[in-house]
């Protein structure tokens, strides 16, 4: 009996490390089918971006995950160079598609996006995901340390920017609370990190890579409000003389932006400035109303009146 048990114990620590490997096999098949969907273009160059032009245009955009359903319609905006451009609307509308297609996760079906005047489709991904940053609404981490997750954001970093963004992004205390502190592992095979400490980590790592475009999709839902108003300002900060695109839950995070586009199923109902709609008195002035009253219902938080 002993002689069995040993080798079928062993054979099935063999099958679960098969069976892992598989499950990674698996995605890495599904990325690399993802990855020829969305190839670069026969001589595509790298996006150049002279004089600091990173103008983001979205020029009638339509776009289908799947042919029966259309998500965006004929989208048109632009996020002037050095601005910031917010996108509200109802869960469903299609703002985290607008992020996606800007990373190019996908190409549109018609229409097209371009930074600096470049389409996205004509130069690298390497350069084009060079030149943006992303905060995902969910992150996922690589199954390395929290300090490599961290510097993924710029290779080449020293341990000391990495410290100063996970910092500002309020994930530092928490690191040093951890086994190994940086060296920690997480992700699925290491330390599983909640949404809000997964949020933190990709907010350092944008904050660390600096780059000309960002694009923020709800980028501190998952966030307490203590600390989401801390990395509030801190995003502010980083997004000064930067183009970008904030998708946005929380309205009074966006009064400031250049310009308001209110997405609903895949089309900009409204625009404008947050003092423009609330003058206009529809939609976004609805949606600013009912988030007034919900923040002034009575909560356990005191409000110093
Ligand atoms: P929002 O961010 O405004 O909540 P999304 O852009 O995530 O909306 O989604 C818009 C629509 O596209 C939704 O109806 C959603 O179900 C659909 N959708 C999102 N991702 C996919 C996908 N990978 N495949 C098919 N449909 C999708
Ligand atoms: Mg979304």
């Amino acid at each position: 009996m002993i002689q069995l048990y040993i080798p079928l114990n062993f054979l099935g620590v063999l099958y679960r490390e098969i069976k892992q490997n598989l499950t990674d096999l698996d995605r890495m098949f599904a990325l690399m089918e993802r990855e020829r969907e969305i190839a670069d273009a026969p001589g595509a160059r790298p996006l150049m971006l002279p004089d600091g032009d990173a103008t983001v245009r979205f020029e009638h955009v339509a776009f289908a995950y799947e042919p029966a359903r259309t998500i965006l319609h004929g989208v048109s905006f632009e996020v002037p160079s050095g601005k910031t451009v917010a996108v509200v609307g109802p869960s469903g509308s299609g703002k985290s598609t607008l992020a996606r297609l800007l990373y190019r996760f996908y190409d549109v079906q018609q229409g097209r996006i371009t930074i600096g005047g470049q389409d996205t489709r004509d130069v690298t991904q390497a350069s084009l995901r060079q030149a943006i940053g992303i905060v995902p609404q969910d992150t996922v981490l690589f199954n390395d340390t929290i300090e490599y997750n961290i510097a993924y954001g710029r290779p080449g970093a020293s341990h000391e920017e990495v410290v100063a963004a996970a910092q500002a992004a309020r994930i530092h205390d928490f690191i040093v609370s951890t086994p190994q502190g940086y060296e920690t592992m997480v992700g699925e095979r290491g330390l599983k990190l909640s949404g809000g400490e997964k949020q933190r980590v990709a907010i350092a790592r944008t904050l660390l890579k600096n780059p000309p475009v960002l694009i923020f999709d709800e980028a501190t839902s998952a966030l307490d409000s203590a600390n989401e108003r801390a990395i509030q300002a801190e995003l502010r900060r980083a997004a000064q003389g930067k183009t970008t695109l904030v998708i946005a839950h929380r309205l009074s995070t966006v009064v400031d932006a250049h310009e308001i586009l209110v997405l609903d199923n895949g089309v900009i109902i409204e625009r404008g400035t947050h003092a423009q709609l609330l003058e206009r008195g529809a939609r976004y002035a609805q949606m600013w109303a009912l988030q007034r009253s919900a923040e002034a219902e009575p909560t356990n938080e005191i409000v110093g009146k």
